[in-house]
């Protein structure tokens, strides 16, 4: 069979999006709409992390829930049904030439006046002993992907943030028994999640407890726990051990090129705009008080209408 040719992109774009989340795919939608040239480029999956969430149940208008997946694949229908161009490709670098912002990926390098970083973000590690070494052996930071593997099975969950206690209640589904290992002794969690995680007869909670160590021989067999008011550790036999502690920016392309503040996100003003001029960041990348999908999607929208605005004030100025 003759391979399927890979679309041809045109090289010299208007406004270049990096990431294809939520963020990125709103922007696409309204760069898109305003007829502008845009290109999203995506490294892995569309929808980033979104994408990997089970149910989203704040989403306004959608009481009932909707999956990550579902918002994903309905987001990109609408970003390429407005004219957005969708490139599977890792960034390498974003470096300035006059007017012109320069990404190179591992499909060519592409250029455009106006750039929209939504890279997101990545989960942190817990850096403990056995993390690296047992990953995809029992260590996971994706419930939605990994889950299934421990139908019937005992398995932690560490964090206690909204990540955390709605994935435990997701791997319910699975496992036998789900054990919150949380540091302090009260969750960071909405608290309609945490009357959920509460009530479910399948959740457990280890409270002021760390991780020390994950241990087994070829796979997850147990932890070694450390109790912080007491002091004292103990081995908990385990199957498997989902991390969810938080999230780490996906900056260190841009971190000699825009300001970032002291955890390595993107500092903009309300328009989205960074430090540099034709440069806009959107979605978990970026500063800001709330990291939600919608505020995300805001974000999106708010950047892909930056971006036009400013292509209109450089061509009106005969920059381009
Ligand atoms: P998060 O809100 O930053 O919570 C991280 C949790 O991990 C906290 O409970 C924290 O403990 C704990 N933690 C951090 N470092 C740790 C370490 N080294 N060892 C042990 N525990 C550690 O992160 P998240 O849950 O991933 O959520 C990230 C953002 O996405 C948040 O803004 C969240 O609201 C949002 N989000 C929203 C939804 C939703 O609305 N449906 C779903 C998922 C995520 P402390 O509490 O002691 O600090």
């Amino acid at each position: 069979m003759i391979p399927k040719k890979e679309e041809e992109i045109e090289k010299e774009q208007d406004i270049i999006i990096i990431g294809g989340g939520p963020a990125g795919l709103t922007a696409g939608i309204y760069a898109g709409r305003a007829r502008i040239k845009t290109l999203l480029i995506e490294e892995s999956s569309i929808g980033g992390l979104a994408s990997l969430t089970a149910a989203i149940e704040n989403y306004p208008g959608f009481s009932e829930g909707i999956t990550g997946e579902e918002l994903s694949r309905r987001l990109e229908e609408q970003a390429k049904k407005f004219g957005t161009k969708i490139l599977d490709a890792k960034v390498l670098s974003l470096t300035l030439d006059g007017i012109w912002k320069v990404v190179e990926t591992t499909k060519g390098v592409y250029r455009a006046p106006s750039v929209i970083i939504c890279s997101g973000t990545k989960p942190k590690k817990l850096g403990v002993p056995g993390e690296r070494e047992f990953l995809g052996k029992g260590v996971s930071y994706c419930a939605v992907c990994d889950g299934a593997f421990f139908t019937g099975k005992k398995v932690a969950v560490v964090g206690g943030g909204d990540a955390a206690v709605e994935e435990a209640l997701y791997l319910t589904r699975f496992a036998e028994e789900v054990y919150i290992i949380h540091r302090r002794d009260e969750l960071r969690a909405e608290k309609i999640t945490q009357e959920k995680a509460f009530s479910n007869p399948k959740i457990k909670f280890l409270w002021s407890h760390i991780v020390k160590a994950i241990e087994g021989d070829k796979k997850v067999e147990r932890l070694i726990l450390e109790n912080l008011k007491t002091k004292e550790e103990k081995v908990f036999p385990i199957d498997g051990v989902f991390i969810y502690i938080g999230l780490t920016p996906q900056t260190e392309l841009y971190s000699s090129l825009l300001k970032l503040d002291d955890n390595g996100f993107i500092i903009t003003n309300e328009n989205m705009q960074t430090s540099v001029p034709g440069i806009f960041a959107a979605g978990d990348v970026r500063v800001k008080p709330l990291r939600q999908i919608v505020t995300a999607l805001s974000d999106g929208a708010i950047a892909g209408v930056s971006a036009t605005k400013y292509l209109e004030e450089i061509r009106f100025k005969g920059g381009i």
